[in-house]
């Protein structure tokens, strides 16, 4: 059951059980607030015991007269004046007079006495004209008895309600203080016990270290791998200056030294660029607006302004659907379909073709770039997306590549609420698509 549930369910209880007790209370001193003058219980007491004697049927049943009830005395006579049951505080020698209230002092206390006659019988009735015995008695008794009992009814209920609902709360704290000092996110709650409230947050929690782990994981990986990455051309532009700075090396050998060591830097440089736009575009730092544009005529644009050295004679050609209109950002798009036009020239054959589309399907936009290229292997195709993964292959191209540009490609995609895909056969070419919603 939830907490929510049970605090209210408990709540409810008691309102009823309070409100039970009230309303008897109101009821019961009301009726006795209403016969509690003095003389009314009086009358009515005697009265009481006059029916309940069975007189008027022609018998006597002594036992159900009841000879002291809310401060009435009652006695029982003969018609003669005999007592036959019951006693008073002290003697009244009064007379008997049926039917009337007959006040009378005695010992500084003021009584009054009620007569009944039935059948030979008298009954006498004596009550002191200070009484109170009946209304406070009432109060007393039930304020006595009953309060105390819901008081400790709803402090224990209360209790048992808050003891079954932080109770789970102190655990989960205790559980995932652990698991941060502890500093080991590979650990659970797994909640079992506790209201649903609990085991939702608990569930939370463990979503919560899930995400943590993986991030911190990929964070760790990424670090190891951009080290690693970065270590070759280091490695590599060392190296050439060590031979570079022999004595005897010929100018040829020094020039190309020279050569490699920019390739090399530039490739530090590349690579460090791509890192930083990697986590900019993870980490959200920088905000990148969305605005709507026509997508066609940013695209013809961009295919104009292109450049690239094209020892290959690659042929680029533009399928263009005039007026599509899109939501993207500018430096995002023009980086996107730059890196994808870059590959498709770098891993493009001599003399091949190159096509780059732009259509819509539905509420879709579909960008593509076509290369009859070396094309990737089945094996490698879902891999192409992850972060320093190149094709190994003799191919200089992809020696020459980071391994970065097709996770930005996929995290620029993501930033629009889009994504890409790719078809490849090796030797044939490949077919990225980027598929916008419009
Ligand atoms: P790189 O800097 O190596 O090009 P990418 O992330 O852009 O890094 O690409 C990852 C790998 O995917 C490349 O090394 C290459 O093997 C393969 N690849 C990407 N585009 C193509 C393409 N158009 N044709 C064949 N292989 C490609």
């Amino acid at each position: 059951m939830s907490g929510k549930l049970r605090v209210t369910l408990f709540i409810t209880i008691m309102m009823l059980i309070l409100a039970a007790a009230a309303i008897t209370l109101i009821l019961i001193v009301n009726s006795a607030a209403i016969t509690d003058n003095p003389k009314g219980r009086l009358i009515n007491i005697v009265s009481d015991n006059l029916y309940d004697s069975d007189v008027l049927d022609g018998r006597l049943d002594i036992d159900d007269i009841d000879l002291f009830r809310a401060g009435v005395f009652t006695s029982l006579y003969t018609e003669s004046g005999e007592l036959i049951v019951g006693s008073f505080p002290t003697s009244f020698e009064t007379d008997f007079q049926n039917g009337l209230v007959i006040t009378t002092k005695k010992e500084e206390k003021q009584y009054y006495i009620y007569d009944l006659y039935a059948n030979g019988y008298w009954f006498r009735g004596v009550i002191d004209s200070a009484d109170k015995s009946s209304l406070m008695g009432t109060i007393l008794t039930l304020s006595y008895t009953i309060l105390p009992f819901l008081i400790i009814l709803a402090a224990c209920g209360g209790w048992l309600i808050s003891y079954s609902t932080f109770k789970p709360i102190e655990k989960l704290t205790a559980a995932a203080d652990k698991i941060s000092d502890g500093n080991d996110l590979t650990k659970r709650l797994n909640m079992r016990r506790g209201t649903r409230e609990i085991k939702r947050l608990a569930k939370t929690f463990d979503r919560m270290f899930e995400r943590l782990e993986s991030s911190f994981e990929g964070q760790k990986q990424f670090t190891s791998d951009a080290s690693h990455e970065l270590r070759t051309p280091i490695t590599v532009i060392l190296a050439e200056c060590s031979r570079a700075k022999r004595k005897a090396v010929s100018k040829e050998d020094f020039a190309r030294s020279i050569n490699v060591i920019e390739k090399n830097a530039n490739k530090i440089l590349q690579m460090s660029e791509e890192l930083l736009s990697i986590t900019r575009l993870e980490q959200g730092t920088v905000k990148y607006e969305l605005e709507k544009a026509n997508l066609s005529e940013f695209l013809s644009s961009l295919l104009e302004e292109f450049q690239i050295s094209d020892e290959k004679n690659i042929k680029l050609t533009a399928d263009i659907e005039p007026n599509v209109i899109a939501r993207y950002n500018n430096i995002l798009m023009s980086r996107l379909i730059q890196n994808l036009l870059e590959n498709a020239y770098k891993y493009g054959k001599d003399g091949g073709n190159i096509t780059v589309s732009l259509k819509t399907e539905g509420n879709m936009s579909i960008l593509s770039v076509k290369d009859d290229g070396i094309g990737i292997a089945q094996e490698d195709i879902q891999k192409i997306w992850q972060r320093f993964f190149r094709v190994t292959s003799s191919n200089a191209a992809q020696e020459s590549g980071t391994g970065l540009g097709l996770s930005i490609v996929k995290q620029i995609a993501l930033l629009h609420g889009g994504s890409v895909s790719v078809q490849s056969s090796l030797n044939e070419g490949s077919l990225f698509s980027l598929i916008l919603p419009l």
